[in-house]
């Protein structure tokens, strides 16, 4: 593409002020959505602005955290260039089908490219109802926003790819929940908001043609590779189902819980959305549930893998009209994808297991040291955070890295296991002090621990206090640096701090 220098326009490569808007999905028919402008807010306040974040997007980070930018996160100017909407989408909701979701409490403003030229919806979750709210005030209240910024900002650091959080704004209003809450807009940042259940909403209209427009804008937003296929429908599914596979990885990996994996809360572009009820977890414990409406235990950790893939059925499914013009070759199709579904995830969780471990590939004889391993920290209860930090730690003991393990000792019930491991670690090739920097990159020292979560929320609530927030965000930038000043953030809970349940942001 050629680039000239506008002469109304600024500098190239200045950032412009506010969000320069290049809008693709308010393209598509009006079928896809409802246009739906915020409804403003008494008194708009910024809580925080992602400065990082705003720079990538080409927006000014003081314009964002101005009176402008405030207004603009609450919903109360609507910048030039943005096309407010609310998406529709359907969903399995805990196993039922639910045929008519949507964007209750969010709203489209539009899509902004980066400097690479990368495309990010910009949406404002909390910024009043919609057609989609469904009986609901389309508000967020203030804990829900501060947790969703912490740890879904965490998680962009720890490498998951996510959501991000652009900016925080209180709005001045009461919010009623179980009781009256501060209101806040949580300005949030994706590749794009499409999910297994926006196909499933298309797909249940059995309009082939509508489903076709969405499937080729995903495609050629998500995977343009795959219009060069034979058979891009397949091969965007085949490109769901490895990001989909890497990204449970990931979350196994560091014993992230999402809590609500309704496949309106899966993504097509691959990144982790909905922040409601997640936790990572403090002991390790494999059947782990966290959320208070999880009775039946559906989405606990040692289930999340299995429930991807059975989410992935379910887009698979709503795909077939697209798949193939024959139903029983569309069914031959899919199923020969999602049969890749096991393999990729029990690939990319090898790899992680292995980095976690300072080993450059599990071998088949691992099994059982792995596998002990984890039976060990269930039985002593372990906290899974630390255990691996520490294991980092012990791989080089002459390495100079701030240790965790000298103020947080290493239990002794991993004396023997540790014994059989460093006996594996000699049969690699790597020295101690690769390893240990490989086990540092793959272990943090420090994530958002759901009582830390829920401190910073109390102190906002109790006292409006956002310095706890301030510091709890600034330090879940570097997780895999131990700074021992920082020690308390990556202790464990004493037994009066464990949370036990989390809640929806709803
Ligand atoms: P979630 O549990 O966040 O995945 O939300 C499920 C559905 O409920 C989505 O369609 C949301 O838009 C909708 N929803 C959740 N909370 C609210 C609210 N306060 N007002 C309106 N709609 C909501
Ligand atoms: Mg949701």
């Amino acid at each position: 593409m050629l680039s000239v220098l506008c002469p109304d326009g600024p500098p190239w490569g200045m950032t412009l002020p506010a969000p320069a808007f290049d809008n693709s999905f308010a393209r598509l028919p009006e079928i896809f959505f409802t246009r739906q402008a915020p409804v403003p807010v008494d008194e708009p306040a910024a809580l925080r602005v992602n400065r990082p974040l705003a720079a990538q997007l080409g927006i000014d980070p003081d314009w964002l955290a101005g009176p402008e930018g405030t207004a603009m996160v609450a919903g109360n100017t609507v910048p030039e260039g943005a096309e407010p909407l609310a998406a529709v989408y359907a969903g399995h909701q805990f196993g039922g089908y639910n045929p008519q979701l949507g964007d209750g409490r969010a709203i489209l403003l539009g899509e902004v490219l980066d400097a690479q030229g990368r495309r990010f919806d910009i949406q404002l979750k909390g910024a009043g109802p919609t057609p989609y709210s469904r009986g609901g005030d389309g508000r967020s209240a203030l804990g829900p926003v501060l947790r969703e910024y912490v740890v879904s900002e965490a998680m962009h650091s720890l490498g998951v790819p996510t959501t991000r959080a652009l900016a925080a704004v209180s709005t001045g209003e009461a919010v009623a929940r179980e009781r009256f809450l501060p209101g806040a807009v949580l300005a949030r940042v994706a590749s794009s908001h499409f999910r297994v259940g926006t196909v499933q909403y298309f797909a249940a209209r059995q309009d082939d043609e509508v489903l076709r427009q969405l499937v080729d804008h995903v495609v050629q937003r998500h995977f343009p590779a795959a219009r060069d296929s034979d058979n891009p429908v397949l091969a965007m599914l085949e490109g769901v189902i490895a990001r989909q596979a890497a990204l449970i990885a990931q979350w196994q990996l560091l014993g992230f819980i999402h809590g609500v994996m309704n496949t309106d809360n899966m993504l097509l572009c691959g990144e982790t959305i909905d922040y409601g009820p997640c936790a990572f977890m403090d002991q390790f414990n494999a059947g782990q549930v966290y959320s208070s409406i999880d009775h039946g235990g559906r989405y606990a950790y040692r289930n999340q893998p299995g429930i991807a893939h059975w989410n992935l059925s379910v887009l698979a499914q709503a795909l077939l009209p697209l798949l193939h013009a024959e139903q029983d070759e569309a069914v031959a199709l899919a199923q020969q994808a999602l049969d890749t579904f096991p393999e990729q995830f029990l690939d990319a969780h090898g790899a992680g297991l292995a980095r976690k471990l300072g080993l450059a590939a599990l071998q088949e004889d691992d099994t059982a040291l792995v596998e002990d391993l984890f039976a060990l920290m269930e039985q002593s209860a372990l906290d899974f955070t630390l255990t691996f930090r520490q294991l980092a730690d012990l791989a080089d003991e002459s390495g100079d890295a701030a240790r965790i393990s000298a103020d947080f000792p290493v239990s002794g019930a991993l004396d023997d296991w540790l014994a059989r491991w460093r006996a594996r670690l000699q049969r690699e090739d790597s020295t101690p002090a690769q390893r240990q920097a490989r086990m540092y990159a793959a272990n943090p020292a420090f994530i958002p621990r759901n009582h830390q979560v829920e401190a910073v929320i109390q102190a906002a609530y109790d006292t409006g206090d956002l310095a706890p927030f301030h510091t709890l965000v600034e330090l879940l930038a570097t997780p895999f640096e131990y700074r021992p000043q920082e020690r308390r953030f990556a202790a464990p809970p004493r037994p009066e701090e464990v949370v036990r349940q989390t809640f929806c942001g709803t």
